[in-house]
């Protein structure tokens, strides 16, 4: 069954995917940091807008808030207090839009 990474939704799909290549980890490699924790909501989303970035061009406002969208979907951040997921939120059409973009 295809995975995902609980905190970013990156598809887990080589054991080099997993955080600490650990296929039973529910993390990516990018979202745990070296002491073994799931790092902090800032710190994924600053990854996550880098990567849209990366993907869309250097439009910054849209990238945040694509990645708000995305993570505010993750299991991980559900009934979390995540002060940086509650700004400006993309669209379904602004995400699908991204979302076809995406290599
Ligand atoms: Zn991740």
């Amino acid at each position: 069954m295809q995975k995902f990474c609980q905190a970013c939704g990156m598809p887990l799909e080589k054991k080099e995917d997993f955080a600490g290549g650990d296929e039973n980890s529910n993390f990516c490699l990018h979202c745990v940091g070296e002491d073994g924790n799931v790092k902090s909501c800032e710190e994924i989303f600053e990854g996550g807008v880098q990567y849209f970035m990366s993907q869309i061009g250097d439009d910054r406002q849209l990238a945040e808030k694509i990645t708000r969208k995305n993570m505010s979907q993750q299991p991980h951040w559900q009934g979390k207090e995540c002060e940086i997921l509650k700004g400006e939120i993309a669209t379904d059409e602004e995400f699908a839009e991204v979302m076809k973009k995406l290599s």
